[in-house]
C-alpha cells in the first residue's frame, strides 16, 4: 500500500491516498473531487473514511459516491453533522455548491476493526473513537503499519478545536489521553498541518490542563 497526502479545500485538509494495486481508500476527503478522481488515475476508490462529520473532511463525497459504489464510513454520534449545515461548518455560511445528499453506508464504533483491501495487501485498521472535537470523532489505526490518521483530534503541538457545536474539551482530554497509549513510534497524520508521532506529543499524556 502506498500513502499519499493530497491537500484539498479552503482550509488545506490532509485528504489521505491509500493506493493498493487495484483499488484506492480515501481518508477525509474534504473538498475537491476532481482533483481526488485524478489522483485515483484509473483505479476505483473502495472506501471513504471519515474521521468526523464536519464539511472540511466530507466536502467531496457526494460527487465520488457518484463515480463509485464505495463504501463511506463514520461514526454515528456524528450523523446529524452530514446534513446540518450549522453542525457540519459552523464557521461559515452555507454556500450554493454544499450537497445535502451525503450518504454513510457504515456507521462505526470504539473497536470496530475494518479490513482493507485483498490477500498480500490487506490491512486491518481499527476505530478509536476519541469524542471532542465533535461527538463522532475518531482516529482509524493501523496497528501493523504504526500509522494512525488522527483527523481533527490531535495535531502536531496541538489538540483539535472544541468551541463548536457538539465539541467538548473534558471529552477531548479523555481522547487524548488513549492516544497516548498507543505505541510511541506510531506515526500520526492529521487532518491539517504537518505529521507527527505518540512519542513526541508527549503533552497528551495528561500535562497540558
Ligand atoms: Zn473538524
Amino acid at each position: 500500500m502506498n500513502l499519499r497526502r493530497i491537500f484539498v479545500g479552503n482550509l488545506i485538509t490532509n485528504c489521505y491516498l491509500m493506493e493498493f494495486s487495484d483499488r484506492i481508500v480515501l481518508v477525509d476527503p474534504g473538498d475537491m473531487p476532481e482533483k481526488l478522481l485524478r489522483a485515483c488515475g484509473d483505479l476505483p476508490i473502495s472506501d471513504i473514511l471519515l474521521t468526523h462529520g464536519h464539511l472540511d473532511h466530507t466536502g467531496a463525497i457526494g460527487d465520488l459516491c457518484d463515480r463509485f459504489d464505495c463504501r463511506v464510513w463514520m461514526h454515528e454520534a456524528d450523523k446529524e453533522f452530514l446534513n446540518d449545515d450549522t453542525l457540519r461548518a459552523p464557521a461559515s455560511p452555507a454556500e450554493p455548491w454544499w450537497r445535502h445528499d451525503l450518504k454513510v453506508t457504515n456507521f462505526i464504533q470504539d473497536g470496530d476493526e475494518i479490513l482493507l483491501g485483498e490477500g498480500d495487501e490487506q490491512i486491518l485498521l481499527r476505530v478509536i473513537h476519541t469524542p471532542g472535537h465533535t461527538p463522532g470523532s475518531v482516529c482509524f489505526h493501523m496497528e501493523e503499519q504504526g500509522i494512525l490518521f488522527s483527523g481533527d483530534t490531535l495535531f502536531k503541538g496541538a489538540e483539535g478545536r472544541t468551541d463548536f457545536p457538539g465539541g467538548d474539551h473534558a471529552a477531548i482530554k479523555e481522547s487524548l489521553q488513549k492516544l497516548s497509549t498507543l505505541p510511541l513510534p506510531t506515526s500520526v497524520y492529521p487532518g491539517h498541518g504537518f505529521g507527527t508521532n505518540i512519542g513526541a506529543e508527549d503533552w497528551i499524556r495528561g500535562k497540558r490542563a
